[in-house]
């Protein structure tokens, strides 16, 4: 049995040596250290030990994998139409309770796109990548590795390919080969929870030329690499109160800006190497596998913003309201299209050569630009219902003092005034949800987190079958002939 507790990995965090630099200083053992608690939270504890918690193992579980174990899905590489479908349900299922640790499955999923792409490459030139991949999968899943995903790039000049930067750095790159391995320079930006992470998997942000051949790398590292260094940024603004904020004082995402400053990588570990025609194949097919998770995370949050806004709609006594059920109507269609597509991406994915199953990229893409939209009108709508008090209430020590409680209990009732610490409770939840640093860092999260809503918009167009739409209008511009068999013609 494969699986791993939670404090299997908080020990294998404590022995890691990592240069994490925190608000100017240098971070001995970021386990310890508050700012980061809900990261290791959202994407460790709860990670962990969902696949033992009885409501949630059944789906947490997965199995076998590349040792013939059992494992956690998040560790569990998707090969039927059914290990998608139980992936999409484990998003939502983590959400539910902690909404970003739906994400976490961000270095299996970059795992599950090299498997696919080194197989091809690997056909194509002879190259012996795929075994590599392989061999370090079989390693993830029997220890568990909690890992990050270093895919975007700093960037620089946007406008301009990585060899053409004005400065080469601007774009991880290889600067040295020897001849037991590589090493590389350069800057990934926004890798979440790599401050909780053992290993950084490292992939290309984009498609490349031939003149891009040395940003053209990928490989995996532990995070404390010589050379290697990750400023942190974590927002627990003093949020860590329970009451305050219900979610996000157990749920955060730390990103950190990761540098690579002359990173040696040994040829086992070393996944791409120059091969500019197959850097926008594993971007693009980690995008695909990694937004199909996405729908089940939007959902599992979502179902938190109905279920919040129904409560608080009741205890502010306006639940058989038409304009308020029809609120909450639109954020349970928006939560149901969300996880519609989710499944359909699944069932319309296909079975690649190398034996990995791939969700469908435009329903997968669609779904992902509808969580954008949606969440905006989500967050809208649940405020729209809560009242203003979301963001009015007094705090949490106000509330308690001894001459204020009398006072808070008179004027801050609701529809029951024996619910009125309970309504309290709830709309300090849609704060968190919906009005605080926590949902502004969703704002962001929701339009960029796996790629700008530009490329979902751009894989949509490039993977329809604009041909099959086209023959369509060509067969509407016959007239009745569409429908009838040509008159004379043998019915
Ligand atoms: C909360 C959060 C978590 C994240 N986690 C991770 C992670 O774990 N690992 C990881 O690798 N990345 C992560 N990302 C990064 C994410 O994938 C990027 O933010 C996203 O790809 C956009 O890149 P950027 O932020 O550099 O924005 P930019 O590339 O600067 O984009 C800004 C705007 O410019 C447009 N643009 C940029 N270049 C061009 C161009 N050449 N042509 C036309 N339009 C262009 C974009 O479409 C966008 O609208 C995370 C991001 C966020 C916000």
């Amino acid at each position: 049995m494969a699986l791993h507790t939670p404090d299997q990995l908080t020990e294998r965090l404590k022995r890691r040596s990592v240069d994490i630099r925190w608000r100017g200083q240098a971070l001995d053992d970021v386990t310890e250290h508050p700012a980061f608690a809900p990261t290791l939270h959202s994407w460790g504890t709860w990670l962990y030990q969902a696949a033992f918690d009885p409501e949630t193992a059944p789906t947490m579980v997965a199995g076998p994998d590349l040792n013939g174990e059992q494992s956690h899905v998040f560790w569990h590489m998707a090969s039927t139409v059914e290990d998608l479908e139980q992936n999409l349900a484990a998003a939502r299922l983590l959400a539910e309770r902690s909404p970003l640790a739906g994400y976490a499955s961000i270095g299996r999923d970059e795992l599950q796109a090299l498997l696919i792409v080194t197989h091809r490459l690997d056909a194509d030139r002879g190259t012996g990548y795929h075994q590599r991949v392989r061999d370090y999968v079989s390693r993830f899943q029997r220890e568990q590795l909690m890992t990050a995903a270093a895919v975007t790039d700093v960037k620089g000049d946007r406008a301009k390919r990585p060899a053409e930067q004005d400065d080469p750095d601007l774009y991880l790159h290889v600067v040295e080969r020897t001849a037991e391995g590589i090493v590389v320079r350069g800057a990934k930006a926004h890798t979440s929870g790599s401050v909780g992470a053992e290993e950084l998997i490292v992939i290309p942000t984009r498609a490349m030329r031939a003149d891009d051949a040395d940003y053209a790398v990928s490989f995996a590292v532990p995070v404390d690499a010589p050379g290697l260094t990750l400023i942190a940024r974590a927002f627990n603004a003093g949020s860590d109160s329970a009451w305050e904020a219900p979610i996000s004082s157990h749920d955060e995402l730390a990103e950190t800006l990761t540098i690579f400053d002359d990173v040696f990588v040994p040829y086992e570990r070393v996944f791409l190497l120059g091969e500019w025609e197959y850097a926008g194949e594993v971007a693009n097919t980690f995008a695909s596998v990694n937004r199909q998770g996405y729908l089940g995370t939007e959902s599992g949050k979502l179902r938190l913003f109905i279920g919040a806004a129904q409560r608080i709609a009741e205890l502010n006594g306006v639940a058989g309201v038409g304009h308020i059920r029809e609120k909450i109507a639109q954020l349970i269609r928006l939560e149901r299209s969300i996880w519609a597509l989710g499944v359909a991406a699944s069932r319309e994915s296909s079975c690649t050569p190398a034996g990995y199953q791939v969700p469908d990229p435009v329903l997968t893409n669609a779904g992902k630009h509808i969580c954008m939209e949606g969440h905006f009108m989500a967050t809208r709508l649940l405020l729209e219902i809560a009242g203003g008090a979301v963001t009015t209430a007094p705090l949490a020590e106000d509330l308690l003092a001894d001459d204020i409680r009398p006072l808070v209990e008179k004027y801050l009732r609701g529809a029951d005034p024996e619910q009125t610490w309970e309504r309290l409770k709830v709309l300090k939840l849609i704060r968190d949800l919906a009005a605080s640093e926590y949902s502004g860092y969703w704002n962001t999260e929701i339009i960029h987190g796996s790629g700008s809503p530009a490329a979902e918009i751009l894989a949509m167009y490039r993977e329809t079958d604009l041909g099959a739409c086209k023959r369509l209008v060509e067969r509407a511009l016959s007239g009745r002939e569409a429908i009838m068999p040509p008159a004379g013609a043998a019915a």
